[in-house]
Formats: structure tokens, sequence, C-alpha cells
């Protein structure tokens, strides 16, 4: 995509959505790295119904060390790999008390020492709780970045790295949840809504995907269905 393209896809999807937050659920910093740290592999929908009574109990790393391993597991149950996760939460927190202050480090090396605290986890304490311009390339951004070739790589990091060159000043706050949310709810992984997409003539994805009852959907419907003998006979008649 060239630069002007660039701008303009942020600058419609920033129109649909000017104030994008992200659908985890929290109240302090501390309590958002403890939802992020809770997400990986598994969905906000699942993490926000599992933190709602923790976080009403849990507001402090002090808080969480008092309830415990086994206290945390039995709020935590009901998202994936929660045996790890409850190990690594209390292991942050106790880090976070002894080395800084019972905060959390506004820095993005110092985050990704702690127990369970990968780049991209990181990246979305850094963009949410300080404003950094940090891109958290998930697996909604990776796979919209390498589809539409605003950034294509073949690992986050690569696309990372694309969205740190590429995106213009006014949208690099807001661009890691612009790509999320068109990711989730539109651009979708096993069929992208092209036909509603506010950047379709921009996107370099060449099988868009008709909208649903037209004649284009119909038509590449029938061309599935038929089996692949009937179809090279058709050509050669
Ligand atoms: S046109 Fe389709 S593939 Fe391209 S960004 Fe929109 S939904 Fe995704």
């Amino acid at each position: 995509m060239t630069r002007a393209e660039i701008f303009e896809f942020f600058r419609r999807l920033a129109e649909a959505n000017p104030d994008p937050q992200t659908e985890l659920e929290f109240g302090n910093t501390y309590q958002l790295l403890v939802a992020v740290v809770l997400s990986a592999q598994s969905t906000d929908v699942g993490v926000n119904k599992a933190t709602r009574a923790l976080f009403a109990e849990v507001r402090t790393p002090a808080q969480m060390v008092a309830l415990g391993e086994e206290g945390l597991r039995r709020h935590i149950k009901t998202i994936g790999l929660f045996n790890s996760k409850a190990k690594n939460v209390i292991a942050l927190s106790e880090i976070l008390i002894r080395d800084h202050g019972g905060e959390v480090p506004a820095d993005r090396d110092v985050l990704t020492e702690l127990p369970g605290v990968g780049r991209k986890t990181a990246n979305v304490v850094m963009n949410c709780a300080f404003g950094a311009e940090t891109f958290a390339v998930d697996t909604h951004i990776f796979r919209v970045g390498n589809r539409t070739g605003l950034a294509r790589g073949k690992t986050p990091l690569a696309v990372e790295k694309h969205l740190e060159k590429k995106v213009p000043a006014p949208f690099r706050v807001g661009a890691h949840h612009w790509l999320i949310l068109h990711g989730r709810y539109v651009c979708k992984a096993r069929t992208p809504e092209c036909w509603r997409c506010p950047v379709a003539d921009i996107c370099r994805y060449k099988a868009k995907t008709p909208e649903p009852g037209s004649i284009a959907s119909v038509a590449a419907k029938a061309a599935k269905r038929k089996p692949a003998g009937k179809r090279s006979k058709e050509r050669s008649a």
C-alpha cells in the first residue's frame, strides 16, 4: 500500500470508531496487566466473565498475593491454561511488590521480564495504560496486516516492525485497537465480510467475499459445488 492509501485506510477505521478501546474489562493498570496475561489463547469475553468477581476482590498485587495461587485458580478455572496462568500472576505480583513498589512499570523491556508477559502482552499494556505507540500483533492483526497488504510478514514481530514504520502519526496510538476490532468483526479469519468493509477498495486481498445472496455469491457457491470433472468437461466443450 502507498502512504496515501495507508493514511486513508486508518482514516476510515477511525471515522467509524473514533475512540477505540480494548474489550477487556479492568479498573486500573495492574488489573489490565492481569487481564492481558489471562487472555493469552483465550477470548476477551471469557476472561471478562472470570475477572468480574476477581477484580471486585483484588485491585493490587498485595491483594493478589494474599488471595494466593489456589484462590486465584478458583476464580479463573474457566480460562484455558489456568494453572500456569495462576502461577505466573502470583509470581509477577510478588515481583511488582518486591522490585517496583507495587506499581506496573511503564517500560516494555521491564514488563517482558515478568512471568507470563511476552512482547505482545507488554505492547498491549504500554498502549492501553500508558498511551505508547506500540502495536501488539495478535492473530487478528497478523491476518489483517498480511491479507490487506498493509503490513506483510511471516512472523508477528515482522508485522509489528512494518506497522512501526508505516502507521502515520495521527493513528499510531489507536492503530492497535482499530486493527484488532476490524479483524474480529469484519475481516474475519474464515470468511472476511468484504461486502461491508469500509476499506475494501484499498485492500489488496484478491478473493474478496461477495455479499450473501448476491449474484456473485450464488455463482461462487455453485462453482464450488460442481465436481472437478464436470467443470473440466465444460471448459473443453
Ligand atoms: S476487503 Fe475483505 S479482506 Fe480486505 S480488509 Fe476488508 S474484509 Fe478484509
